[in-house]
């Protein structure tokens, strides 16, 4: 119930739009419910039983002072002309009525769509911000395809099951309130009687709507999980064709496509329930407002006319479908909160790595960066521990040890992806937790083993984090980046869309935009991991020739698995099970005939 209250917080920028929604449902409303009341009239004509009134009291707002007025004309037009001028002045004004009651009709839906797609357009976008603001340890624990179900198919839902509904909400309860007033006007002890009903069709739908909402919880849930299967599928589309494994994954997916079909059809038989379980209560609703006013016409007292009647049961006709809308609404607005709860958890999952209240800009770095006792955990296992280590400025630090080290992990830490558990890092002696995270990270280039480019030009994906860069700084970066050559011999040059992952290149290739990316930023830090070792040699001279070029005067801290790409570095750094066993340059590390010389003679290269 809280959730739900949370989602009318969507309408309050559209407070202004929602009042001329409510406005032109009142007016279709009120015109609906008075063409109706035209009936009765027309069938007192049609019965003559229509009193001819001579004499009217002064007009006020209110149905009688209205009907009483109405019967008055509706005297003096039939005294004056006859019968069949009478009829078709009726006619005409029920015409008229109607006509007006569907434009304002008309006009209310274009408004609820405005709003309608506005909400889901916030809805989304909040969504969008909270994921690339979250910390990457919130997707160490999810699954990419989820978290895009709940982006999409979940919003989607959340679309059609309760703001859909919250129109209903919006229109219905009005709708039901002006027939059920008209009808008590009409006959006060019929109207009672229906009153009587509502707890009995109440308590039925509620009982449907929670099993809807189990079901629909199931379904969600395997659907996100569908999702990240073929998200995991697209993204190894390679190793799966390479292992010959389709088999083997159309398996898995096959399993789980049958749970999700078995899940949907027992949501859809559960859904399908709602309409006839509400026609049927609206049916016995009905014989009993039947057989009940049937007798009052019927029984000496006399106390409704038999015209009065058939009014009333067309106007009760109108109230059917407002009910059903409702209940429906309700049934809807159950299961579609399960969406809008997988949605909260993503919006209620709070950002840990931001600026602290005191943070502040820094100037580029002076002097150097510290790390100070640095212990970091994933989650129990300690992968860092005590970590003491300083990267004076325009050096070059080197991590090397054997995979799972923990270099990568000590990379990350540098510009926030992850936060410490113990001790600090320091730039130019400032907590870089203290340092506004923009001011920080703009001081930072980062090339990766694998480098992330996007499917757009390679114009774009090098300008990338550089707004307003010009074609002249882009073409310089990509020269010094060795990149120039071969984008100018691509089909659109440096317009030319390079695919997903940037697929349409080379390995090589994608690495040197990603590196003339980091040029074109121009940070004093460069974090540089492994940023060659998936290359063939000729391609990863080229690299290092760029790579060279942009770690000159800037302060680097580079993971190399190939010894022979550091042995200038101005120190190197051994890691070995989450702490630093040895620190030197090369030579003063292979005289020590450490960890650092049997690594480097298992890469036969002293
Ligand atoms: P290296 O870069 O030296 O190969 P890493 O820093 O990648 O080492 O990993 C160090 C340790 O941390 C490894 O034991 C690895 O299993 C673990 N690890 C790395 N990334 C994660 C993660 N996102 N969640 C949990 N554990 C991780």
């Amino acid at each position: 119930m809280k959730n739900f209250l949370g989602i009318l917080r969507y309408l309050i920028p559209y407070k202004g739009i929602s009042i001329g929604y409510v406005i032109t449902v009142l007016f279709s409303i009120i015109f609906s419910v008075v063409s109706l009341t035209m009936l009765i009239p027309f069938l007192s004509l049609l019965f003559g039983t229509q009193e001819l009134t001579t004499t009217v009291d002064p007009f006020s707002f209110s149905v009688k002072s209205i009907t009483d007025h109405f019967s008055y004309y509706l005297s003096q037009i039939i005294i004056e002309k006859g019968k069949n001028q009478a009829l078709v002045i009726i006619c005409i004004f029920i015409i008229s009525l109607i006509l007006l009651k569907n434009l304002f009709f008309w006009t209310s839906q274009v408004v609820m769509a405005t709003i309608r797609n506005h909400v889901i357009r916030d809805l989304r976008l909040e969504i969008f911000s909270k994921v690339i603001r979250l910390p990457l340890s919130f997707y160490n624990e999810e699954r990419k395809g989820d978290i895009i179900a709940r982006m999409t198919t979940d919003v989607q839902e959340v679309e059609n099951s309760i703001v859909n509904s919250l129109v209903v909400f919006f229109k219905e309860p009005f709708t039901i309130i002006a027939f059920v007033g008209t009808m008590f006007f009409i006959s006060p002890k019929l109207t009672f009687f229906i009153m009587l009903l509502l707890p009995l069709t109440g308590f039925v739908i509620n009982k449907i709507a929670r099993s809807l909402k189990r079901k629909s919880d199931q379904g969600q849930k395997k659907l996100g999980f569908l999702l990240s299967i073929i998200e995991e599928t697209m993204t190894g589309l390679r190793i799966i064709k390479g292992f010959g494994a389709q088999d083997y994954v159309e398996e898995k997916f096959k399993g789980h496509n049958q749970d999700l079909t078995k899940i949907m059809i027992k949501l859809h038989k559960r859904r399908s329930l709602s309409s006839p379980v509400s026609e049927v209560l609206g049916v016995m609703v009905l014989v009993v407002v039947l057989f009940v006013g049937g007798k009052m016409v019927l029984g000496e007292d006399s106390t409704l006319s038999a015209s009065m009647f058939i009014g009333y049961i067309a106007i009760f006709s109108q109230v059917i479908n407002p009910a059903k809308s409702l209940s429906n609404a309700i049934y809807n607005i159950i299961k579609g909160m399960s969406s809008y709860d997988r949605i909260l958890q993503i919006l209620n999952e709070p950002i840990t790595i931001k600026d602290s209240p005191n943070a502040q800009d820094v100037e580029p770095l002076k002097d150097k960066i510290q790390f100070k006792n640095v212990s970091f955990s994933y989650k129990e296992k300690e992968v860092l521990s005590n970590i003491n280590l300083e990267i004076p400025k325009g050096e070059t630090i080197a991590l090397v040890g054997q995979s799972g080290a923990g270099k990568s992990t000590m990379a990350d830490l540098l510009p926030r992806f992850y936060d410490i558990s113990n001790g600090e890092i320091t730039m130019d002696g400032i907590p870089i937790k203290e340092i506004k995270l923009k001011s920080l990270l703009s001081q930072m280039g980062i090339v990766t083993q694998d480098p992330i480019l996007f499917n757009d030009t390679i114009f774009n994906n090098i300008a990338f984090g550089v707004p307003h860069a010009t074609q002249e700084q882009v073409e310089n970066a990509s020269r010094i980046a060795n990149a120039h050559d071969f984008i100018v011999k691509t089909e659109d040059s440096y317009q030319t869309i390079i695919g997903d992952g940037g697929g349409r290149l080379s390995g090589g290739q994608r690495q040197r935009i990603s590196i003339a990316r980091a040029i074109l930023k121009n940070p004093p830090i460069l974090i540089l991991d492994e940023a060659t070792s998936a290359l063939d040699t000729e391609s990863e001279r080229l690299v290092q020739e760029a790579l060279n070029k942009l770690m000159e005067n800037r302060t680097t801290l580079v993971i190399a698995h190939r010894l022979s790409t550091i042995q200038h570095a101005h120190k190197i750094v051994v890691m070995h099970d989450g702490e630093i066993k040895e620190t030197g340059t090369h030579d003063e590390l292979i005289s020590q005939d450490g960890i650092y010389n049997k690594l480097c003679k298992m890469q036969s290269f002293t």
